[in-house]
């Protein structure tokens, strides 16, 4: 449905009213240098009714069956806060804090778009209203603005254009994107992102007829009490988005049951909107089952036709990213014989959103081994050395996650020493990589006061410090160190046999600690192994004990300290963990459980034969060849 109410189109109106900003001009529209009107496609997500509906997690399905047909997509997410970036954010209040390769700090739902899409976002994906304003009030003093005041209608709604602009002509840095997804935060009505939807109004109006599909998301509630599905609050939510001047072309309701047909007809017929285009997106076992039920429903060929697309689909290219996905949930949904527990030993146990990253990454290895990785959720300030064996005795694995502040250290501390002596397989991220380092410090070399300096700035003994010297050779703004960086990887290793004989890996990082390095050579004369370092810099960003294999192999020092899988990563593995290529270290934890599980039972000979775990179980008679 054309945005303009003729069918001139809109570009038209904008050239004769100049694409310049002046005093004289009411219209401000920045485009980018080469941008076109009308050569890119968008297509908007709007939530009514209530937020909370999983809005990411469709537009991602949405973005991604485009994809699979050759498109190339973009996602961006457009956020109402006004901070100018998710790293300052509680993630008791907010959930995860993502980080993505160029180190923007964002929504965890951008973890959901890198997922879905397999692919690598960047700080163009990201925008809230906290950049914006930031970047129009340094405009204004540059004296960009000729003069003029400086308003919400045209110049904030003008820069969320540029920056959509900027998204479509440069994709998230592989060149020009053929669709983009925009997300807007929070439910229509909200004054946060009034402005959002303004300028997506204005959009379509300027794009012209064909160019932005807008997809309003509602919520069919179905009280109790009654037992039948409402329509009315779907339709005062829609109502609402016509208010703002925007006709969706697509409505899809979330239930928790499919939506009936009486219902889809009601909301059809007060939103101008014709039935095959109001679609049931009821709740599902899986979200990994959404492009699929998309596609089942046709809302994909929708938007098609709404964009006028369909010659550009590549069948071939479909069918394909089909077979690779399909595998994947084969994997989820297959039948599970076997299952480990994992402890998540952290301060944010009680809200699982907080690591969502990590819960997602198991759940890729739950795929890929077709076993159930049971997540265990432990509170670290409530575990010590008194109790330790008894709350970890039924685990197959622990993960120390990342945190900040030293609430709840000692209890992980004393973590990583019961898995340490005991076999546990271990993975620590970021801070778990820390405290590591720490117990190995305090309980192996006998440096019985090891801390780290976030704890304690004057501890004596600082294993883990803060090093601002390197933050300057590192060229990091602020005082983290933040996106991805290279990893260099010491053959023979773990970490060598985890990353398949690669020299080099890319991980992201987050923090602003690091192993204080004059204490490097006396915990590697102990026995601990980095195999993983900065390229020139003395950062350590991988730790290991030495494993059986590398024992045995007497390629790790032949001290007598050997694990079946204890490692630590100063980045965060969980980040780049995706559906269709699971995180190594994590791979690797999941076969290590399940020898832990599984090794004195009748079925390990069979089971440890297995593609999957033969291939990531570093045992000394099963080792792994590098595939190149
Ligand atoms: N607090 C630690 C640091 O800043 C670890 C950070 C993290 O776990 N993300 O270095």
């Amino acid at each position: 449905m054309p945005a303009s109410s003729d069918d001139t189109p809109a570009i038209d109106i904008l050239a004769q009213a100049g694409n310049i900003s002046g005093a004289e001009r009411e219209f401000y529209s920045p485009m980018p240098d080469g941008y076109k009107p009308g050569n890119h496609k968008y297509v908007a997500v709007l939530g009514t009714v209530m937020s909370g509906l999983g809005k990411g997690i469709f537009s991602s399905s949405m973005a991604k069956v485009l994809k699979d047909k050759g498109l190339r997509v973009a996602p961006i997410k457009l956020e109402g806060y006004l901070n100018i970036d998710s790293g300052t954010l509680n993630p008791y209040r907010h959930g995860e804090v993502f980080v993505l390769d160029d180190g923007t700090e964002c929504d965890m739902d951008l973890g959901t778009y890198e997922r879905m899409l397999d692919q690598n976002l960047t700080k163009r994906n990201f925008v809230t209203a906290g950049q914006i304003y930031s970047e129009i009030l340094d405009r204004e003093r540059q004296g960009v603005y000729l003069g003029r005041d400086v308003q919400m209608i045209p110049h904030v709604t003008g820069e969320v254009k540029r920056k959509l602009r900027e998204l479509a002509l440069r994709g998230d840095g592989s060149g020009p994107a053929d669709v983009i997804f925009v997300e807007v935060g929070g439910t229509v009505g909200d004054y946060e992102n009034g402005f959002y939807i303004e300028a997506l109004r204005e959009l379509a109006f300027e794009e012209g007829p064909g160019s932005v599909c807008f997809v309003a998301l509602t919520y069919v509630i179905e009280p109790k009490t009654l037992g039948e599905q409402k329509s009315k609050a779907a339709q005062l939510g829609i109502k609402r988005l016509l208010e703002s001047g925007i006709q969706p072309h697509l409505i899809a309701c979330r239930a928790s049951q499919p939506v009936t047909h009486k219902v889809r007809e009601k909301i059809a017929m007060f939103s101008n909107v014709p039935m095959e285009r109001v679609f049931s997106m009821h709740d599902r076992e899986s979200i990994y089952t959404i492009p699929d039920e998309l596609r089942a429903q046709g809302l994909d060929r929708e938007i098609l036709s709404t964009l006028g697309l369909h010659d550009r689909v590549d069948a071939t290219a479909e069918d394909r990213a089909r077979v690779r996905w399909a595998t994947f949930v084969d994997g989820l949904t297959a039948e599970r014989k076997q299952s480990v527990r994992v402890g998540i030993l952290g301060k944010y146990a009680e809200l699982r959103d907080a690591y969502a990253s990590i819960d997602k990454a198991l759940e890729h290895c739950e795929a890929a081994f077709k076993c159930d990785v049971e997540q265990v959720w432990m509170d670290t300030t409530q575990i010590n050395n008194a109790n330790i064996a008894e709350r970890l005795t039924d685990l197959d694995a622990v993960i120390v996650p990342g945190g900040f502040g030293s609430r709840g250290v000692e209890g992980k501390i004393s973590c990583v020493q019961y898995c340490r002596e005991n076999g546990i397989p271990y993975l620590g991220i970021c801070l778990g990589f820390q405290v590591a380092v720490i117990e190995f410090a305090r309980n192996v070399l006998g440096i019985n006061d090891a801390y780290s300096t976030e704890f304690d700035p004057m501890t004596n003994s600082a294993l883990i410090s803060e090093l601002p010297d390197q933050k300057k050779i590192e060229g990091l703004g602020g005082t983290m160190r933040l996106g991805a960086q290279d990893v260099q990887i010491t053959p023979g290793t773990l970490a060598s046999f985890l990353a398949d004989g690669h020299l080099s890996i890319h991980e992201r990082f987050r923090h602003r600690y690091e192993v204080e390095p004059t204490y490097i050579e006396r915990l590697e004369a102990g026995g601990l192994i980095f195999s993983g370092r900065h390229p020139d810099q003395p950062i350590m960003q991988i730790l290991e004990l030495p494993s059986v294999a590398s024992v045995e192999e007497g390629v790790a020092p032949t001290e007598p300290i050997t694990h079946p899988y204890f490692v630590g990563a100063q980045f965060h593995p969980e980040l780049t963990s995706s559906p269709l290529r699971p995180q190594p270290m994590f791979m690797g934890l999941v076969a290590a459980a399940l020898q832990h599980r599984y090794s004195n039972d009748d079925q390990w000979q069979k089971l440890k034969a297995t593609p999957v775990i033969k291939r990531w179980l570093r045992t000394p008679n099963g080792q792994h060849q590098p595939t190149n």
